[in-house]
């Protein structure tokens, strides 16, 4: 089969690779949609988790099952399916435990383009398809089907993550995809005011359209100060990051309230160290919680995350921009997501 893959770091390429072989839990499966991702290009270009060859690219799609294993039960051949980016082993410790997304290490539970071949492939394969895998519900749009693998639920676990509240005053940071998502979410869970951190104007107005309700322009001055002006020097009580550079820590700890939560899901690319600011962060006792995780992936949050598109409570679809058809145009919309242009929200790829 032939896929889209990260050669080396920086370097991207289409090989060749044998078709991946199912195991007893496990589906094959081939892309009716596939979206790029954000992470991808810090994969590729930021060389974000160390060097890997000859990598198919892609964590993002909708399937169709072309085989199962003999111990899968809730699939067939043929079906139409929802697909999480992030694919744990459902019965290892962590998963356990509650970290579904760290099973088998750290990391470990996002297996797509990190630890094995990616979407952007032919066939693809998904370990634990009982519990990672979803059906694709009745005539939902293709867009939205693919924006529940990792847009959709990123945005949401940033929100669990800062513990948002209803009547809790909000920022998030980065209104791309994830941010977008975020700010449905916080508005989904009855925050309050919501301050969309972000410069690009379909953004900005697709952040005013899913519940934001002040934009603030990190291009136009320190957020810091702009954010501490508008809550009359008191700051907010939780703060999801979805974008922004090493810095961000630094600015979120200095608008969050004593007892506020930082709900992180940016994927630090760069750099060795993130900066806290230790007199804002109360020489260590200000009570204010910084936690960073992946989404947990998996299948009752897929599952969930569709009921929400379904009852018309979210619209993901309104984040896809750009469409592109056929499988050879995944590289043309990787390369789009890479060179960020101002329009862009998300592309996605429609496979025939
Ligand atoms: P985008 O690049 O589309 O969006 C980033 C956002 O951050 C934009 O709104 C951008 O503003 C804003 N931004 C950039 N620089 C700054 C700054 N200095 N201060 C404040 N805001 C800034 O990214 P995505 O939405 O696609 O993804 C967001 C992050 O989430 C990425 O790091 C991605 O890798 C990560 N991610 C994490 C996952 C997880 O499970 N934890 C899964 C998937 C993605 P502008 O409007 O100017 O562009
Ligand atoms: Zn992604």
């Amino acid at each position: 089969m032939k896929g889209f893959a990260m050669l080396t770091i920086g370097q991207t390429g289409w090989i060749e690779k044998d078709t991946p072989v199912c195991g007893p839990q496990d589906a094959i499966c081939k892309p009716i949609a596939l979206a790029p991702c954000t992470s991808d290009i810090h994969t590729v270009w930021a060389g974000a988790i160390g060097d890997r060859h000859n990598m198919i690219l892609g964590h993002e799609a909708v399937g169709e099952v072309v085989e199962v294993g003999n111990l899968v039960k809730d699939f067939k051949v043929g079906d139409k399916v929802l697909v999480s980016a992030i694919t744990p082993d459902w019965n290892s410790l962590e998963a356990q435990g509650g970290y579904s997304m760290h099973s088998g290490g750290m990391l470990s539970g996002w297996k797509f383009s990190n630890f094995k071949d990616g979407v952007f492939a032919q066939y693809f394969h998904v370990n634990d398809a009982d519990g990672n895998l979803a059906l694709l519900p009745e005539g939902m749009d293709l867009g939205a089907a693919c924006m529940i693998s990792d847009m959709v639920p990123t945005g949401f676990h940033g929100v669990e993550l800062a513990d948002i509240q209803f009547g809790d005053n909000v920022a998030v940071i980065g209104i791309g995809p994830v941010g977008l998502m975020a700010v449905a979410a916080a508005a989904i869970r009855g925050a309050a005011k919501i301050y969309a951190v972000g410069s690009r104007q379909n953004c900005i107005n697709l952040a005013l359209e899913y519940g934001a309700t002040d934009i603030i322009n990190y291009r136009e001055g320190d957020i810091v100060d702009q954010i501490m002006d508008k809550t009359h020097g008191k700051g907010v009580d939780k703060i999801v990051i979805a974008g922004g550079n090493n810095d961000t820590f630094d600015q979120a700890i200095k608008i969050l309230k004593p007892g506020g939560k930082i709900g992180n899901v940016n994927y630090l690319g760069e750099g060795d160290y993130v900066k806290i600011p230790r007199i804002q962060w109360g020489c260590g006792m200000g009570h204010k919680q910084i936690i960073g995780g992946l989404m947990p992936g998996g299948r009752l949050r897929s599952e969930k995350l569709a009921n929400l598109v379904l009852a018309n409570r979210i619209h993901p679809e309104k984040l896809i921009t750009h469409t592109f058809k056929g499988l050879e145009s995944v590289e043309e919309a990787l390369m789009l997501m890479k060179d960020k242009p101002r329009d862009l929200i998300k592309p996605l790829v429609l496979i025939d």
